[in-house]
């Protein structure tokens, strides 16, 4: 009989598509994908590490799974294994840490779960791996285990090289890497054949792409890798295509022209800017002070087309006063973003910020988070207060938590909308009337139901 394994995805969407590409890789070798951790042999925790909080759940939930594999009462507790950033970065330690855990598996090791396992059920105790991809792994993901059939997450570039001092990823994900250009343009093709309606291009810097050839980009002009594959992947004809997340100091004008030439790709750029305050932003070491960062808002604002503009920010990093805060506030409030991210800094082991002193004490970073927080919804209020009266393009997603009358689904520039409708489908792509802002999303009325 053929073992399940069950897969729980925790983070970012990097940690989705390497879910995806598991679970194909394993069904491949004769798995079963199981939605159950109860009904598993294998349990798999796909883990996030960038903030402690999501760490640290991790290890909570491997004691919910192992007590409930005893209170279950069946004779072999589940295969427990722990991939991505936290199997990355904390290693063998797990094994002490966690000691019903049997297998680790680092962030580069997705295509060779398959034997990590077997040896498991061979046997062999505590199973590791946390090599580095083996030349030739092709990103191979099978429709059937794809999160969703119309919207699909297609890795452009991996790892980061950027070092930011707050930050995990380039410990736990490993130097840039890019995909061809070739093989991307070949999966989105595919997607497109499939019925997939939107194809996310994500990396943690997506517009740092650099392939190691030309190969696939011949054919289209642009002043950087990212931008000419913003036009092959826009040339395929996929209905909407959204890139995430891209680097301020690698934000070139010409993504913003590529997205005025290419009506698919979306209105929509999400754009890190970590704090408004110079002196933050060096000790951040982000490559970019608030004057670079407002000149590439502005681009985006001029552009022919109105561009979605969104961020992230982490509040109370070492050393951040008060003066330094009130800058964050003057630059959320000059770029009048469409949705916001706040995070309070998390000191993370092994990153250089974690030896800063002049901690900012936990009650002054959740005040500073609702300062902004308040600002931020102050702002989105307006923003979104604009879209009343216009008609956007939304992709049916489901139907509503709220209403069942009402379907819910994501617009071109990444909002949600609502819309009352009784005979649309997920997958349709339909033009709503906005008549409504709600606190972070839009409501509207059914334009018209396009043909699909
Ligand atoms: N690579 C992107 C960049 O830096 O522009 C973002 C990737 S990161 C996975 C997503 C967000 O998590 C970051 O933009 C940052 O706001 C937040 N983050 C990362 N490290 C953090 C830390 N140590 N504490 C709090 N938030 C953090």
């Amino acid at each position: 009989m053929k073992s399940k394994v069950y897969i729980e995805t925790f983070g970012c969407q990097m940690n989705v598509a390497d879910t995806e590409r598991a679970a194909t890789g394993l069904r491949k070798a004769g798995y079963e994908i199981t939605a159950s951790a109860q009904a598993a042999d294998v349990v798999l925790l796909n883990t996030c590490s960038v903030r402690e909080r999501a760490e640290r759940k991790v290890f909570r939930r491997i004691g919910e799974i192992r007590n409930q594999a005893k209170a279950s009462g069946r004779k072999q507790k589940p295969v427990i294994g722990v991939m991505g950033c936290v199997a990355q970065l904390e290693g063998p330690s797990i094994f002490q840490n966690a000691p019903s855990v049997d297998l680790i598996i680092g962030t580069r090791a997705t295509d060779r779960i398959p034997t990590l396992i077997e040896r498991v059920q061979g046997g062999e105790a505590s199973v590791i791996d946390l090599d580095e991809r083996q030349e030739g792994e092709v990103w191979d993901v099978s429709p059937a285990e794809r999160r969703s059939p119309y919207v699909a997450f297609v890795p452009i570039i991996e790892g980061c090289n950027k070092f930011c001092s707050f930050c995990i990823v380039p410990y736990s994900r490993g130097r840039e890497k890019s995909r061809s250009a070739l093989e991307i343009v070949a999966e989105v093709q595919r997607l497109g054949s499939l019925g997939y309606k939107e194809v996310h291009l994500i990396g943690q810097n997506v517009n740092s792409y650099r392939p190691k050839t030309q190969q696939g980009l011949e054919k289209y002009s642009g002043a950087t890798p990212f931008s000419r594959l913003l036009r092959a992947v826009g040339d395929t004809g996929m209905e909407r295509i959204k890139f995430t997340t891209s680097f301020p100091r690698d934000f070139h004008p010409d993504i913003v022209s590529a997205l005025e030439e290419f009506p698919n790709l979306c209105d929509w750029i999400h754009l890190p800017v970590q704090s408004g305050s110079d002196r933050i932003l060096k000790a951040m070491r982000r490559g970019h002070n608030s004057e670079d960062y407002l000149r590439r808002v502005d681009m985006v604002k001029q552009s022919k087309r109105r561009l979605s503009l969104t961020s992230d920010i982490i509040v109370g990093f070492p050393g951040e006063s008060e003066d330094d805060f009130a800058e964050t506030m003057r630059l959320v409030r000059d770029c009048e973003y469409d949705g916001l991210f706040i995070f309070k800094y998390s000191k993370r082991a092994g990153t250089p910020a974690a030896s800063l002193e002049d901690v900012i004490p936990e009650g002054e970073k959740t005040a500073r988070f609702i300062a902004l927080e308040e600002l931020q919804e102050a702002i989105q209020k307006k923003v979104y207060g604009n879209y009343v009266g216009r008609k956007v393009s939304v992709l049916v997603e489901r139907e509503s938590a709220r209403s069942s009358e009402d379907m819910t689904g994501h617009s071109t520039c990444h909002k949600v909308v609502n819309f009352r409708a009784q005979q649309t489908q997920p997958g349709e792509v339909v033009d709503v009337l906005i008549s409504q802002v709600k606190s972070y999303s839009l409501y509207g009325e059914l334009l018209s139901e396009r043909a699909n």
